[in-house]
């Protein structure tokens, strides 16, 4: 017997109807590209949403072709994420951060037909156009008296371009499973995988992100996604911020301490989120200027592992930085650092030990961990294995490819190493392609690297594996000073001696720069390309001529 209720499909251009009903006039504020704070609100951007949704449609992009934007966070990218989507169109949102010879790839890979452009960005696909197969449009996101001389055929200024339509327009309805969003993961080995969400997942997955334990925004918080639009679905705050009528603060293209601490202060930010190396820039701002945030009650990191030393700097500012872990193929929420009864009361080193751990899964994702031979592992905070999510927001397959991703449980393998403790929180060693094996057992990058930043010297560290006549891999610790900072390899080695296991300790260290994805995570694989003939000092023989 079926229920009776109303089918009712969960679209996303619902979100931004609800937002525009029931919280109109609250703010979306824009650091512009251009350069000065643009002011606008949530009924506004719904009517100009459905402008861009009206001109696409006259320009006869139709149910399931894809739309391309590269662009920073502002209130446009906003406006044309929601118009695209409500017509059943694919928004393609391109991380400008990949290297171009990927970005054209992706482009054609989609088959982008029109594609939203930062005025940033206008000069790379100058250089970009000639491999450009299927764009048939550049729309550059700007008014006249900005826009650039440029090659583009046929370039048009956004606002020209939505100024051609009245708006008077509705949005297309269509099944819940029709596929909304695409983001491809920045690939650090071949090329980079699409990620296809559906309405329905985007809609759940907000709901998921509302959740208090989890995001649980509200009407009375004031949001800053540092994390951009382009990187795994804006970790959901594109919807649900509108979804429950939070304020929202943009920073446009400009990431640095200043400009990201001017607006959380300006705009008295109660909510904030992104990747690391982005809260240790504001870190440093902050503790160079003594300066405080008391409307901020959440600075979320995610994206990488941040280093215990971040959170516990944050929390000396006042500042409770928790820890969100996810990926692009699950929308990308996966779980979150939330202090539970038994921990709520932590204080000092305990509760930052609890805070360094990637938290538990809120409703909508199961979790599991495995050996190798897919046998599931206790959940005692001492086994690790490989880390499996199943859910409605997670992916079953990436675009365009028939690879199998799913276990016989339907679960996807996030390719990171964790452990699960009888609380359900989750802790990640590693990804697996990163696990340094010494002698058959593994030993932890993330927490080799973590009690390395704590020395004061130290911005950023990369623990990798090198080979070893006698162990096999051995780590090496690689370690970028803080400007103007000095110190020794002997130093540091004995700063970590009783931090770490006897055995995990580095075989060597050394000073260099640490190289970032586009997503900035720290890039392994060219740190191991270039320490691939290291030698370590335990080693007697060069690694390379091992037999
Ligand atoms: P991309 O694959 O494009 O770089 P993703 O954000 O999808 O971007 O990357 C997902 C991966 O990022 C995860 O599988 C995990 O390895 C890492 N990650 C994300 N959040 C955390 C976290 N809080 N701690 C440790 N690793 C994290």
């Amino acid at each position: 017997m079926l229920g009776l209720m109303q089918e009712w499909p969960l679209l996303c251009q619902r979100i931004i109807d609800h937002a525009a009903i029931c919280h109109p006039d609250r703010e979306v504020v824009t650091r512009s590209v251009e350069g000065p704070i643009h002011r606008t609100n949530y009924g506004q951007i719904r009517r100009r949403a459905l402008k861009v949704a009206q001109r696409l449609d006259r320009d006869s992009i139709v149910l399931g072709d894809r739309v391309a934007t590269l662009a920073w966070n502002t209130w446009r990218h906003l406006e044309i994420w929601y118009g695209i989507m409500g017509i059943g169109a694919v928004c393609h949102t391109i991380n400008p951060r990949l290297f171009p010879e990927q970005i054209a790839w992706i482009i054609n890979h989609a088959r982008d037909r029109v594609i939203f452009a930062d005025i940033t960005f206008v000069p790379l696909l100058e250089k970009l156009a000639p491999q450009l197969e299927v764009i048939e449009r550049f729309v550059i996101l700007t008014d006249r008296s900005n826009m650039p001389v440029t090659s583009l055929r046929g370039a048009i200024a956004y606002e020209d371009w939505i100024d051609s339509v009245d708006g008077d327009f509705a949005w297309k309805l269509f099944d819940e499973n029709t596929a909304a969003g695409l983001c491809y993961t920045s690939g650090t080995t071949g090329n980079p995988k699409g990620v296809l969400y559906s309405h329905r997942s985007n809609v759940l997955h907000s709901l998921m992100t509302a959740q208090a334990d989890v995001l649980g925004l509200s009407c009375n918080d004031t949001v800053l996604p540092v994390v951009p639009l382009f990187h795994a679905n804006s970790w959901g705050l594109a919807f649900h911020a509108p979804m429950v009528g939070s304020k929202i603060v943009f920073p446009g293209a400009k990431l640095d301490g200043a400009s990201v601490y001017e607006l959380l202060w300006d705009e008295k930010v109660t909510f904030t989120a992104g990747v690391p190396t982005v809260w240790l820039m504001l870190q440093q701002y902050m503790e160079s200027n003594s300066l405080r945030l008391p409307a901020l009650r959440d600075l979320t990191i995610g994206g990488a592992a941040p280093p215990p030393a971040m959170i516990e700097a944050f929390e000396r500012m006042g500042i409770c930085a928790r820890q969100g872990w996810g990926m692009t193929e699950m929308g990308p929420v996966g779980s979150i650092g939330s202090l539970k009864p038994p921990f709520a009361d932590l204080t000092g080193a305990e509760k930052i030990a609890q805070l360094s751990s990637q938290g538990f899964s809120p409703f909508l994702v199961e979790m599991k961990i495995t050996d190798e031979s897919g046998e599931k592992l206790p959940h005692d905070g001492k086994a690790y294995g490989r880390l499996k999510v199943r859910g409605p927001s997670v992916a079953k397959a990436y675009y365009g490819l028939n690879d199998e991703i799913l276990d016989k449980e339907g679960y996807f393998d996030t390719g990171d190493v964790a452990t699960i403790d009888e609380h359900a929180y989750m802790r990640i060693t590693d990804r697996s392609k990163d696990v340094i094996k010494s002698g058959g057992e593994w030993i932890s990058s993330i927490e080799v690297e973590n009690a390395a930043i704590a020395h004061p010297s130290v911005q950023e560290a990369a623990a990798i594996a090198v080979s070893h006549p006698k162990w096999g891999e051995r780590p090496l610790l690689i370690v970028q000073l803080n400007p103007n900072m000095e110190t020794t390899r002997a130093d540091i080695l004995s700063f970590l001696e009783g931090k770490i296991a006897k055995w995990w300790m580095p075989d060597d260290v050394v000073m260099d720069s640490i190289p970032h994805t586009a997503t900035g995570k720290i890039r392994k694989s060219e740190l191991r390309e270039r320490y691939r003939n290291h030698l370590l000092p335990s080693a007697s023989v060069r690694p390379a001529t091992v037999k």
